[in-house]
């Protein structure tokens, strides 16, 4: 329902938890944040509003880190609970996903993934994303690539963000038939399902086209097709008040 992506040098929790808050008004059954370390990946989720979570990580806290992605759920696929919230990781740990919409053949990706050993922890159409983009890391170091090949073979509406614990200074979104915003600061850079996301920072916003993949750093932003082919983007200033 809702996503944030961050990668800068402010606290990455400070600014998903904040943004996640500011999309509260879209409604969520549960929520949750993955923040990315060197060489590791970090999480927590819980069932329930934000208040959960907070307290889940006053009890439990995460690390300092500069990179991190966050979701609020609406639940389609499993109930909603702490184990079927989002960020969904790979068997590995090393990356992390959160995703609004559905993946309608999901049910087929889950059985190939099943033939090759891979075990759901989860009932969500989600969770097979983390384990192809394993599988698709096989072939490539690169993540960027590696989701664009996920991507290819997703039916269905999703606005995907990803974190992994090998590039600590990258997220990566995509997205098809559901909405993705990139926000542009100075030495940071925002991903959002909305520009509430992150329009506490800043108000120059890219609106991704369909079938999209965008690679933010705290730098740069570079935005391609699903075949890695640059993309044009539509530049605007966000003006009016969230
Ligand atoms: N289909 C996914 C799930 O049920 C994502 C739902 C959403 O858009 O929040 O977990």
């Amino acid at each position: 329902c809702g996503i944030v992506g961050y990668v800068g040098e402010r606290s990455a929790e400070d600014v998903v938890i904040g943004g996640l808050r500011r999309m509260e008004y879209r409604g969520y059954d549960s929520a949750g944040i993955a923040l990315v370390l060197d060489g590791k990946i970090v999480s927590a989720k819980k069932a329930g509003k934000l208040t959960n979570l907070d307290a889940e990580l006053a009890a439990h806290p995460l690390p300092q880190a500069n990179t991190g992605i966050g979701h609020t759920r609406w639940a389609t696929h499993g109930a909603p609970n702490d184990r079927n919230a989002h960020p969904h990781l790979d068997q590995t740990g090393q990356v992390a996903v959160v995703h609004n919409g559905i993946i309608e053949n999901f049910a087929k990706l889950r059985t190939e993934l099943e033939g090759l050993g891979y075990e759901m922890v989860s009932e969500t159409d989600t969770e097979i994303v983390a384990h192809l983009l394993q599988e698709a890391l096989k072939s490539t170091d690169d993540l960027s690539d590696a989701v664009r090949a996920v991507c290819r073979r997703l039916e269905g509406a999703f606005t995907l963000v990803f974190c992994d614990a090998r590039h600590p200074d990258v997220v990566v979104g995509a997205r098809r038939n559901s909405p993705l915003v990139v926000g542009r600061g100075e030495g940071e850079n925002f991903l959002g399902s909305d520009v509430a996301a992150f329009i506490e920072y800043t108000r120059e916003a890219i609106e991704l086209g369909q079938d999209q993949v965008v690679t933010i750093t705290p730098n740069d932003i570079v935005v391609t097709d699903f075949n890695g082919n640059p993309a044009e983007t539509k530049d605007y200033h966000v003006d009016w008040d969230v």
